[in-house]
């Protein structure tokens, strides 16, 4: 055992893969952990970004949400101009399993209406003589409640004889969705027979609970004037001179832009 334990610094950051769900574009999935993490956002609209709520006793936006709520007796949330409501989310780390193609210049390519395009449509790469693989990624699936709920259905009623829950981690899943945005509407499909033992190493998989935009209160409300993410990393990194930044910003902008594309679902 070290005299001092030393945090480990110079591992390479990894930037955080989402599970991006397009309409016509099913995706194969084995889920990974045992149960999924529950966390509670909001979403900005004027700044277009989701952030970690630090819990009603200290959240500004929670407490602002309050006030708002006494001072307009009789209206429901949703009418009150300025009430930024908290969203459940949830996440598990999954393996990516879809069949893509990869183009020379690793982009990855999936098929959309059951069917590869016969080139990248940004790069112009060919496709018709790439082999199709399992993309076999580990990603990070986070939705709001609708489609976990889902799960927890597949989780109960995909069982052994004796009617023992076999356990979402040990067979794939498809989830499947149509429309966009607000009307998406998502749908998984279990395929028990599909179980092969996955090893994937424990390193591979995201730490969820790290995952998001955590704010202080003080940060939270210059958010909430106008103050934009960059400068408040920027601030922060004037103050406290912290190292890793760049990493921070670059796990930021990711965040920022999966919570967009999910944001509807809830
Ligand atoms: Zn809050």
């Amino acid at each position: 055992m070290s005299f001092a334990d030393i945090p480990d610094t110079t591992t390479e950051y990894k930037r955080t893969e989402y599970v991006k769900i397009t309409a016509g574009v099913p995706l194969k999935v084995r889920i990974l952990d045992k149960k999924a993490i529950h966390v509670t956002k909001h979403y900005i609209p004027s700044q277009r970004i989701s952030i970690l709520c630090l819990g009603e006793e200290v959240c500004p936006i929670c407490q602002s949400n309050s006030k708002l709520m006494r001072e307009n007796p009789g209206l429901q949330p949703r009418q009150i101009k300025g009430f930024i409501p908290r969203q459940n989310r949830y996440m598990v780390n999954v393996l990516n399993r879809t069949m893509v193609k990869l183009t020379p210049s690793e982009n990855v390519v999936y098929a959309s209406s059951g069917a590869f395009p016969s080139h990248h449509a940004d790069t112009g790469e060919l496709l018709l003589e790439i082999e199709a693989q399992p993309l076999n990624h580990v990603q990070v699936l986070e939705r709001g409640p609708t489609l976990f709920a889902q799960l927890n259905s597949i989780n109960d009623a995909v069982t052994d004889e004796a009617g023992n829950p076999l356990g979402l981690d040990k067979f794939d899943v498809t989830i499947t969705a149509t429309g966009s945005g607000r009307r998406m509407t998502t749908n998984i499909i279990p395929h028990p027979d599909q179980n092969e033992e996955l090893t994937v190493p424990d390193e591979d998989r995201y730490t969820l609970e790290t995952l998001g935009i955590q704010l202080t209160p003080d940060e939270i409300l210059s958010l909430l004037r106008g103050v934009s993410l960059r400068d408040i990393f920027e601030t922060r990194r004037v103050g406290e001179e912290i190292e890793t930044l760049t990493d921070t910003e670059g796990k930021v902008s990711e965040d920022v832009k999966e919570n967009i594309e999910s944001l509807f679902d809830n």
